[in-house]
């Protein structure tokens, strides 16, 4: 499976019940399963271009409930299925975060510094990620949650944990490290089960 050109979907927003639907296992082998990765990575693709922003998107944002995120971290899109979390640290950050679906508003979340996780990827090979760094391991938690039908805004401890995205230069701005190099290359390494 590679991702090709796909059709750019409607991105479901907070208050839409199918965020909030617990996603099931994806399975690779179901015959539309291609066609609706690419139309959720060129889906991803599409808002970058509107907005200048967004890393990456789960299939619940389109109304697919399966247990798919795409990524993009500056290397072109890249298919995660079934992430698992195996680790997480016992430090804690905070950051103010961003969402497709919570437009105009941005919300400061608490959560592991980093984590480790696995996945199987769009090659057809399971993959693991150990202890990445703080603005992956950020993201890849709140895509899982959205796997979950959890929301950035649930992680708000209060009012002042919501401010509009008018100050998202100044609450995000060039916090996020841009990745010249790939981050999947850099930090994955090919899991086997079996141990061979
Ligand atoms: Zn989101």
């Amino acid at each position: 499976m590679a991702i090709s050109e796909g059709v750019p979907q409607p991105i479901l927003t907070d208050g839409d019940p199918r965020l909030r639907i617990p996603s099931r296992r994806a399975d690779p082998d179901a015959a539309d399963f291609d066609q609706r990765v690419d139309d959720l990575a060129a889906t991803l693709a599409d808002f970058r271009r509107r907005e200048g922003f967004g890393r990456a998107i789960s299939a619940p944002q389109i109304g697919w409930n399966e247990r798919v995120i795409i990524c993009d971290l500056g290397s072109g899109p890249r298919a995660i299925l079934n992430p698992e979390v195996t680790w997480r640290s016992p430090e804690r950050q905070t950051v103010w975060d961003d969402c497709l679906s919570v437009p105009g508003q941005l919300v400061r979340v608490e959560r592991a510094k980093s984590i480790s996780m696995r996945w199987l990827g769009d090659d057809g090979y399971a993959w693991t990620w150990e202890r990445l760094p703080p603005d992956m391991a950020e993201l890849f938690l709140h895509e899982i949650d959205h796997l979950d039908g959890v929301l950035m805004l649930d992680h708000a401890a209060g009012p002042g944990d919501v401010a509009p995205m008018n100050q998202r230069n100044e609450l995000i701005g060039d916090r996020r490290p841009s990745n010249p190099s790939d981050p999947m290359a850099q930090h994955a390494r090919r899991w086997t089960p079996t141990g061979h």
